[in-house]
């Protein structure tokens, strides 16, 4: 059976590479039938930031991936968060020292700093492994006595595991193919952290193992720790049940010059968060559903960002995707975030939307039959549905001042005739629509022998004070005939 699993830190905000880590295991689950689990890796408590948590979970559900089990779900492998494990990842370390597979560590800081230092200044880098883990001060170079009586004196020690000296390390990446390491280029990694905490590699090999998941799928930034994840699976003996893994691409700065970080959003004035975050110090961050977005675009959106169906659609819904999704059709080459391409999707969301719809979400204070005219002459002119309202209002309110450039060029004899003349025709419409005014303008115009095209800018600007805007019969309409006669009076005048 396919399991996966998301398995977030909180240590702030969830970065929207981390929905779409999220996201791409959801849709192969659903896919195959498989099991969506949440995990939270809490293990390191100096990061760990409070509502961070919270957030993941309300950040999920908002964008609609459901999760089968785990942290707020519950499940046969409870509890989800690793905090909460502790006592367990103690019990698997032992049975790797008891095994010989790790050690204990008594080296402090200090110790460890002269020995980096002193081997710099011989021009070789430090690392605690096969090599140097002789000289250090650990269960390797002490005798078993010296060792049982440091722990019972309570000298804080970390457990390392013990890295085999020449061991290939290959595994098959569904996205990279074969990735090829030697175990000389790893350290022995800490297992056990002296507060009795385990490492986030410690915990996610054992927890993996036993939720029983199927595929790793996570971000490239973990690529360099999958083999000595691998190496945990063999000491631990778990070889033959280990999961695929797949390493998702990175998300580059929208030029593609480097990682998308947080700050580029700063900078850029656009989300890379799911939600609105507030930080510690009270600031803002930016949320995609805070700034209009519909859920269904950022998933479509994100969705692309490193996978495409090899045809030429670009809109799908969540089921569409759960359909068509692939691991293999995932690219090795980092995608460029462009938040111009969320926008486009966004309209396109927005135009499938309702105007019933919109206009009871967007324009509650509106009378429903004038919100529903409204949504329609914005619809398509807007790239978030909170403009709507915006525009709304705008509409309602007189024009205060009047486009000085248009009227300069276009303030003429035949526009000010033919304004005038269709002012006073205004009470003569009796049923104040699109249609009937239009024809109204028509007939005056033609009377006058005035060409309409040459005054109709004018006559937008009269009427809404810009020279641009959707279309003004239907903006007349909603405005009402009483409206319309005020403010040609007053640009009249
Ligand atoms: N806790 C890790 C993270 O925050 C999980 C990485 C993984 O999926 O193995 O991304």
């Amino acid at each position: 059976q396919v399991r996966v699993r998301f398995a977030p830190s909180p240590t702030g905000a969830l970065h929207i590479g981390g929905v779409r880590t999220a996201l791409y295991n959801y849709l192969l689950a659903k896919q195959l039938g498989g099991k969506m689990l949440l995990r939270i890796e809490d293990t390191d408590q100096t990061r760990f930031v409070e509502g961070a948590e919270k957030y993941i979970i309300e950040a999920l559900s908002w964008v609609g991936i459901t999760i089968d089990e785990g942290v707020g779900v519950g499940g046969p492998h409870e509890p989800y968060r690793q905090s909460e494990r502790k006592a367990m990842y103690m019990d698997y370390a032992m049975q790797l020292i008891n095994t010989g597979k790790a050690y204990y560590a008594f080296d402090t800081s200090e110790e460890l700093d002269t020995m980096r230092q002193t081997l710099e200044s011989q021009g070789s880098a430090f690392q605690y492994n096969a090599v140097t883990r002789v000289k250090l001060n650990n269960s390797l170079t002490l005798s078993e006595e010296e060792t049982k009586a440091k722990i019972e004196a309570g000298e804080p020690y970390v457990i390392r595991l013990k890295v085999p000296a020449k061991e290939e390390i290959r595994f098959k990446d569904i996205i990279r193919d074969w990735v090829h390491v030697h175990s000389s280029t790893i350290d022995d990694k800490v297992l056990m952290k002296s507060d009795g905490m385990p490492t986030y590699h410690l915990a996610n090999v054992v927890d993996d193992h036993l939720m029983e998941i199927s595929h790793v799928i996570r971000g490239e930034e973990w690529l360099p720790s999958a083999p000595l994840h691998i190496l945990l699976y063999r000491a631990f003996g778990w070889e033959s049940t280990m999961p695929q893994f797949a390493h998702l691409p990175l998300l580059l700065k929208p030029e593609g010059n480097g990682k998308l970080s947080k700050r580029d959003a700063d900078l850029g004035g656009f989300p890379v968060f799911p939600l609105e975050w507030t930080n510690p110090d009270g600031s803002k961050a930016l949320g995609f559903r805070e700034e209009g977005y519909l859920k269904e675009a950022l998933v479509n959106f994100l969705a692309f960002l490193g996978w495409n169906p090899g045809t030429e659609q670009e809109m799908f819904s969540m089921d569409e995707l759960i359909a068509a999704f692939s691991l293999e059709r995932i690219n090795k080459a980092g995608a460029k975030f462009d938040i111009n391409k969320a926008k486009w999707y966004n309209q396109q969301y927005l135009k499938l939307q309702s105007d019933e719809e919109l206009a009871k979400t967007y324009l509650p204070d509106f009378e429903s039959d004038k919100a529903v005219k409204i949504v329609h002459l914005f619809k398509e002119r807007v790239t978030f549905p909170q403009e709507i309202t915006k525009e709304a209002n705008n509409l309602f309110t007189a024009p205060a001042t009047f486009d000085a450039t248009i009227v300069a060029s276009k303030w003429n004899i035949d526009a000010k005739t033919g304004i005038t003349a269709f002012a006073e025709a205004l009470p003569s419409i009796e049923n104040f629509v699109a249609d009937e005014i239009k024809h109204t303008l028509h007939d005056v115009f033609e009377k006058l022998g005035i060409k309409m095209g040459k005054v109709m800018q004018m006559l937008r600007v009269a009427v809404t004070g810009a020279g641009a805007g959707p279309d003004l019969m239907l903006s007349m309409e909603i405005m009402g005939k009483d409206e319309v006669t005020a403010r040609l009076t007053k640009a009249l005048n």
